[in-house]
Order: C-alpha cells, then sequence, then structure tokens
C-alpha cells in the first residue's frame, strides 16, 4: 500500500529504492521486485512517501537494456502497485524536463517538502506536468465501441481517449473526440471515475457515451479500426490495471446484472 506523503519520507534518509531510467525501465531488485532497500537515499534520489510504511525514493539513473519496462511489472505485479509506479515515473519525467526555467531558461532549484521547482531569476515555479484526457467507452445498447491505435499490440482493442484542449469542459471533449475519431454523435454522457496515467503524465477522467447511431467512421491516423463488439465476442482488451479495462467492466457487469 502506497501512502503518499513528501514530507514525512523526506525527513527519513534511507528505505526502499527505485531506480528508473529515462525510457521508464525498472531495475530489478535482489528479491526479484523493484523495491530495494538502502540504508541512505543515493545522491539525487526523490522521496516520494512511504510502502507499507517504509520510505520510499525514486532514483533516475542510467539503465540497463535488461531492465523491464514499467508497463511489463505491472503486468506481472498488477494494481497494487499501481499508485507507487505511477507516481515514481512521473517524478522522474517532471525532473528530466523542468531543469531549466521555461520562462527566462535560468536552472530551475528543486523546492524541499512539495514536488516544486523554483527560478531564482525570475521567481518563476514549475509543478509536475499533468495533462486531463477524457477516456471514454461509447455503448449501444449493450454494444461497446472500441477501437485500436497504430501502436496498440496485434489484436488489441480499447476505448476511445484524447487530450482535453485549452477552454474545453471534459464533457466536450468526449463529444469532440468521439465525433473526430469515429464520427458519431453523442447522447447521454455519465461520468465513471479517474486515473493517473503514467505515460508520460495524463490523468484520465472515465465517461460512458450512448452514440446517438451505429454508422461509425475511422479516421484512420489516431484509430487504425473500429468496431461495435456485443459482450459474448470480444476481442483482445487493455491490461487489467487500465481504467479502459475498468470501463469495460463496468459495462459488462451492467449487462449481466441486467
Ligand atoms: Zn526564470
Amino acid at each position: 500500500m502506497f501512502h503518499r506523503d513528501l514530507p514525512g519520507a523526506e525527513r527519513l534518509s534511507g528505505g526502499l529504492c527505485i531506480r528508473m531510467d529515462a525510457r521508464g525501465c525498472i531495475a530489478p531488485a535482489r528479491d526479484g521486485g523493484f523495491l530495494e532497500h538502502v540504508e541512505s537515499w543515493p545522491e539525487g534520489a526523490q522521496p516520494l512517501g512511504f510502502w507499507h510504511d517504509q520510505p520510499v525514493a525514486v532514483l533516475a539513473e542510467q539503465g540497463h537494456r535488461d531492465w523491464p519496462s514499467a508497463r511489463q511489472w505491472l503486468g506481472e505485479l498488477g494494481e497494487s502497485h499501481f499508485m507507487l509506479l505511477s507516481t515514481a515515473l512521473q517524478v522522474v519525467t517532471w525532473q528530466r524536463d523542468h531543469r531549466f526555467c521555461g520562462r527566462c531558461a535560468s536552472p530551475m532549484r528543486r523546492i524541499a517538502g512539495e514536488f516544486a521547482m523554483h527560478c531564482d531569476t525570475c521567481g518563476h515555479r514549475d509543478y509536475p506536468r499533468i495533462s486531463p484526457c477524457i477516456i471514454t467507452l461509447v455503448t449501444h445498447g449493450e454494444d461497446l465501441l472500441l477501437a485500436r491505435s497504430p501502436r496498440f499490440p496485434p489484436g488489441r482493442y480499447s476505448t476511445l481517449a484524447g487530450f482535453i484542449e485549452p477552454g474545453e469542459a471534459a464533457e466536450d471533449a468526449v463529444r469532440r473526440e468521439v465525433h473526430e475519431e469515429v464520427g458519431l454523435s453523442i447522447g447521454r454522457i455519465a461520468y465513471f471515475r479517474s486515473q493517473s496515467w503514467p505515460f508520460p503524465h495524463s490523468l484520465m477522467l472515465g465517461f460512458f457515451a450512448e452514440a446517438a447511431s451505429r454508422r461509425i467512421r475511422i479516421d484512420g491516423v489516431e484509430i487504425a479500426d473500429a468496431a461495435w463488439f456485443t459482450p459474448r465476442r470480444l476481442p483482445q482488451l487493455p491490461p487489467p490495471y487500465s481504467i479502459s479495462r475498468a470501463l469495460i467492466e463496468a459495462h459488462l457487469q451492467g449487462v449481466r446484472a441486467g
């Protein structure tokens, strides 16, 4: 269980350490997991909080090609480790991407006690970037609209997703994305829940959306294919720790409950 407590973990000098490279690949520890006991934090380690009451930090370092990716670790360890890995991945990305001030280009300095970088030259402060996205399961009666991106493993289909644009409400983004990607108009929209998605720093806002019709037009760029599926005949689905999968499972549960 991950307990978010940055000031608390910073007050302690050692504990568990996650070693991660710039690609988000993570070093295996001696016990086969990815959490290594260290007497004191290595130089540059970023404390995050507590994992089962032990302080935990992440260290960005030069990786090795044998290190498994975060997705591989998650596939093996499952949802219980999601929040910890998601936090570690995003802190490493933030540390790498905010070394210099975006306003005046001076080097930035880390502030203790919070995830913040401060520019002593102009006073600008940067926090970890979090990018809100919508993710939506489009349904028509019992049927589900699932699509595949050209980046997906062969055979896998998922829900539709996209970034929220400046000035746009989440519900507007659901309607726009669905229309852009598959040419459908949407009727009723219902909020499901959210999930922090660390590839690289999205906050996924999950929605169910009821399609006004079944005729789809695939954009061919963001979406390689899309199709209606019945609950009894589904393609290969996204991994169990994803909100995409949770949306699909919640719909299927609703169908089974009648
Ligand atoms: Zn500055």
